[in-house]
């Protein structure tokens, strides 16, 4: 059968990322990459990829299968997952948890008004991390469920590192404690603080006279990013920066301890270890994507999460493939 045909609208990491993806399944095609910016200053990953001005959406509705949106979670999909939602099938990685329902509400109007489908909120958290954890409050009601983050690097707290007075430059890493997931594994199902669960790493670059203690000091202190954690910083120098810090690592760990019986504890695991969280990120809004192009030909129309999808119509393989293959 014909390819599903994808759109990519915003070409940043996840927007580069969504491009290599399409290139590892053969029953997509890329036909567009869309931007904001003039459309000849983008070098994306393949030379011959076709690239437009976002403004040339309006006029290729029919060209387009599945639009999946790489804007920032920030200001760009709150407007963007609306506005498109209304002319295409979209699939966006939304990752403010808190506005979910809200962002839910607004895609959903203007995709039933026009028969599309939308999907929010896919990625690994939200998305992979989600469906673990809805498994495994499903199957063990008994029990708690765990996140733990990393080793990564957070997009949020290297801005918030980059803000304080005296630092030109810096990373920051979130790291799992062993000794928390150790516990956690256990099945003892301990009650842990935020301290207990992951420490901080930094990786500074001070300014030109500036002191290795105040920036300490003000970054460890920082309210609501750093004050709750044990934190570490380390002073390093443009070219460390550049050298060892450029690469996007994250991953973590989602686990369910539970008891099915006073005497038997269950303990569910579902780990990630990514070198580069835009990569894989962009891979699952590309499994997505052809789950999202089967349910709009099946006229499930409106905004879904990723508790609505089926996980059969994640595969490239057929419902009939599948049974005889995996099960
Ligand atoms: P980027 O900042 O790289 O890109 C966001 C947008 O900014 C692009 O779509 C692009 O739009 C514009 N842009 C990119 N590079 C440039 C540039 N050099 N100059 C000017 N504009 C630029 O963000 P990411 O791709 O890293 O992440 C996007 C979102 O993905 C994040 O906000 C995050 O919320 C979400 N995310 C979700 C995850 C999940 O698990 N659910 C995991 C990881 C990320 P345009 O081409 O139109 O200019």
């Amino acid at each position: 059968s014909a390819p599903i045909r994808i759109g990519i609208a915003g070409y940043g990491n996840l927007g580069r990322g969504v491009e290599a993806a399409i290139a590892k399944n053969a029953d997509m095609e890329l036909v567009g990459i869309y931007t904001r910016r003039n459309p000849s200053d983008l070098v994306p990953l393949n030379a011959g990829a076709p690239v437009f001005s976002m403004d040339d959406l309006g006029g290729h509705g029919d060209h387009v299968d599945v639009l999946i949106l790489c804007g920032g979670s920030k200001s760009d999909l709150p407007q963007q997952g609306p506005e498109l939602a209304a002319l295409f099938n979209t699939v966006d990685s939304f990752d403010t948890h808190a506005r979910i329902p809200e962002h839910f509400a607004a895609v959903d109007a203007p995709a039933l008004a026009n028969k599309k489908t939308a999907l929010i909120s896919a990625g690994w958290d939200p998305g992979m991390f989600s469906i673990n954890r809805v498994y495994g409050e499903a199957l063990l009601p008994d029990g708690e469920t765990y996140t733990f983050w990393g080793r990564g690097l957070s997009q949020g707290h290297s801005d918030a590192i980059r803000r304080v007075a005296g630092v030109s430059g810096g990373v920051q890493y979130t790291i799992p404690s062993e000794a928390a997931i150790e516990e956690v594994r256990s099945g003892s199902r301990p009650v842990l603080t935020t301290r207990q669960k992951h420490t901080r790493e930094c990786f500074v670059v001070l300014a030109n006279g500036a002191s290795e203690d105040a920036v300490r000091a003000e970054i460890v202190g920082m309210e609501h990013y750093f004050d709750q954690y044990d934190t570490t910083v380390n002073f390093i120098t443009a070219d460390e920066l550049a050298r060892d810090h450029a690469a996007m690592p994250h991953g973590g760990f989602v686990i369910r301890s539970g008891n099915t019986t006073d005497e038997h504890a269950q303990v569910i695991e579902y780990s990630l270890a990514l070198e580069s969280n835009p990569e894989f990120t962009s891979s699952v809004l590309v499994a997505y994507a052809r789950a999202v192009h089967r349910m709009s030909q099946a006229g499930q129309f409106g905004a879904k999460t990723v508790f609505d999808v089926a996980p059969g119509l994640l595969s490239p393989k057929s419902a009939a493939e599948l049974r005889a293959e995996l099960l």
